[in-house]
């Protein structure tokens, strides 16, 4: 099928194109890589009268690392992130979840903060910015930028916190603390697919090579990310030797999945507690690696 008919805009700065985001108001849709708009268009699932090509606006095409994190621009596409090594060694756990993001060809196109944007339940960078505690930062010409956590972004399937004539510039992903390692695990039917299940996992060590603290942030198991917090479960326990399970069961508990064609409930609640037990124990690794690194 081919898209209902709209109007292509091309602006060539960001006020141009916020003056006409703030015109076209609810009848406007930005288009980043459009590997998720395009075929929405071309499914006529969404049939917005006027289309925002953002794709001219050099300066939103940034990767930035500084002391606390990594700013990731409007046009950085995933591909740019994954493979950007000050970012992912300041913060692994983009480059560990952006390589389970569908197909090479689809992560040079598709950008970071469109993920982020389209806000669905099945994407890994929503968990990611979740676990984290990152920030977007959205500009409107009326109102001017503001920053939401990624705590008030995700309001539900396909739905963020970005208002009608909004443009989300960046995406702002905290360093985690020294002692800390990360990890991703997805299960889907097909390399590339969208995960049935994921689970995004930071845990931190002492000096000790015990468990400081430990979290995770789960995908596909709700209508947004599910943070689950872990360190009750294995809080003071030796990295090596720490009850995994235990924690795997406290991320079951917490989700709430549905039935669908993809996968019943009850075994989407079996791979959050797995998953989330293997993204645990593997980021408690990676982070003893970092610190024997740091040591050596
Ligand atoms: C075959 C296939 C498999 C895929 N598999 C996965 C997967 O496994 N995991 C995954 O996470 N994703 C997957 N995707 C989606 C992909 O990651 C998209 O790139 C991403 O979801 C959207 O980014 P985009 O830049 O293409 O945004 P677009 O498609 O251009 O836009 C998506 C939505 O976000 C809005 N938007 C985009 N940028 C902005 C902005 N700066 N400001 C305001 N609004 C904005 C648009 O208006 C639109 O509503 C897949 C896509 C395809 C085609």
């Amino acid at each position: 099928m081919k898209p209902p008919v709209f109007e292509y805009h091309r602006p060539r700065t960001v006020p141009e194109a916020l003056a006409v985001l703030a015109e076209v108001g609810h009848d406007g849709k930005v288009l980043a890589g459009g590997q998720s708009l395009v075929p929405l268009l071309n499914m006529r699932l969404a049939a917005p009268r006027h289309l925002v090509d953002v794709n001219w606006l050099a300066e939103l095409d940034e990767v930035a690392r500084d002391d606390g994190g990594v700013r990731v621009g409007a046009l950085a596409r995933h591909a740019r992130v994954e493979h950007d090594r000050d970012a992912v060694e300041a913060v692994p756990l983009l480059g560990q979840a952006i390589a389970d993001i569908a197909h090479t060809t689809v992560r040079n196109r598709g950008t970071v903060v469109g993920s982020l944007v389209h806000a669905d339940p099945a994407a890994e960078l929503p968990a990611v910015l979740v676990l984290l505690g990152g920030t977007m930062e959205l500009a409107s010409a009326g109102a001017g930028p503001r920053r939401v956590a990624a705590a008030d972004f995700f309001l539900g399937p396909l739905e963020s916190a970005l208002r009608p004539g909004e443009l989300a510039t960046a995406a702002w992903f905290p360093a985690p603390p020294p002692g800390s390692g990360s990890a991703w695990v997805e299960v889907a039917r097909r390399h590339g697919d969208y995960a049935l299940c994921g689970a995004g996992a930071l845990v931190e060590l002492d000096q000790d090579l015990r468990v400081r603290s430990a979290r995770a942030a789960l995908i596909s198991v709700g209508p947004v990310p599910v943070p689950v917090e872990l360190t009750d479960a294995v809080g003071g326990q030796p990295h090596d030797a720490a009850d995994w399970a235990a924690a795997g069961r406290l991320a079951a508990a917490a989700v709430d999945p549905e039935d669908d064609i993809h996968a019943t409930a009850a075994y989407r609640r079996h791979l959050a507690g797995v998953l989330t037990a293997r993204a645990a124990r593997a980021a408690a690794a990676h982070a003893a690696a970092r610190l024997g690194e740091g040591a050596g």
